[in-house]
């Protein structure tokens, strides 16, 4: 039973107006099935309750969407920060942090990758163009998903490398990524820019990648095994 923790919809849309809904993009909940898994959404919660939720699943998914306020690793946002949702952090924090008191697996993607890093004490950039002045695309948008379009070097010894090589090929959804490692993490993967594209953690219970496989697997089914990855933990 893997937990994914939802996004919310806090602006009116033809669909549903102004009735908001929390939701969680399908292809997430594929992937953890298609690694044999049974994904669980867990709707947006007060973060006092976060125990009781972790207790009611094996593992943790945490996924794409807003930017990660500053504020929570002890900056000021500059002009190219994007939307953020304080509530989704504070109970994705408590998540996180109730997940390793219980030594359970937690995979982050993308928004995922940058929210463990927060919550065991690192840090971000809030645009790599602008503070870390990369010339590397991140952003593919609107060239499709599935399409890979940057290299990634995985570190020898990792599970990263062990299961997609020394170097392959990934999609790019992002303008935010970690800068400072927080407490336990190491790179295990990095863009030719120095952009960290993977983590995991010393005690091999957080991994998390900056990359879309939730996008890829349909197409390049090896990307299934980053799903894998949690439902093997449990
Ligand atoms: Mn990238």
């Amino acid at each position: 039973k893997i937990g994914i923790p939802s996004n919310h919809l806090v602006h009116p849309n033809p669909r549903f107006g102004t009735n908001f809904v929390d939701y969680v993009q399908i292809n997430y909940v594929e992937g953890i099935r298609q690694a044999g898994g049974v994904p669980i959404i867990l709707p947006m919660g007060d973060p006092n309750d976060a125990e009781t939720y972790l207790d009611s699943v094996d593992g943790l998914l945490l996924t794409g969407g807003q930017d990660v306020p500053p504020q929570l690793y002890g900056d000021e946002p500059i002009r190219e920060l994007g939307e953020t949702d304080i509530y989704r952090d504070q109970f994705e924090i408590a998540l996180i942090k109730a997940a390793q008191a219980a030594h359970k697996p937690v995979l982050g993607i993308c928004r995922g990758q940058q929210i463990i890093n927060v919550a065991l004490g690192g840090t971000l950039y809030q645009d790599i163009y602008v503070q870390q002045g990369t010339k590397l695309q991140h952003g593919q948008y609107p060239t499709a998903g599935e399409i890979p379009t940057h290299s990634v070097t995985a570190t020898d010894g990792s599970w990263l490398q062990q299961n997609f090589g020394k170097r392959f090929l990934t999609n790019s959804f992002h303008h935010q990524a970690v800068n400072k490692l927080g407490q336990g993490l190491k790179n295990t993967g990095v863009a030719d820019d120095g952009i960290s594209e993977a983590i995991e953690s010393g005690d091999g219970l957080l991994f998390a990648v900056q990359f879309h496989p939730e996008m890829m697997f349909k197409v390049h089914p090896e990307f299934v095994k980053i799903f894998q990855w949690v439902v093997d933990r449990t």
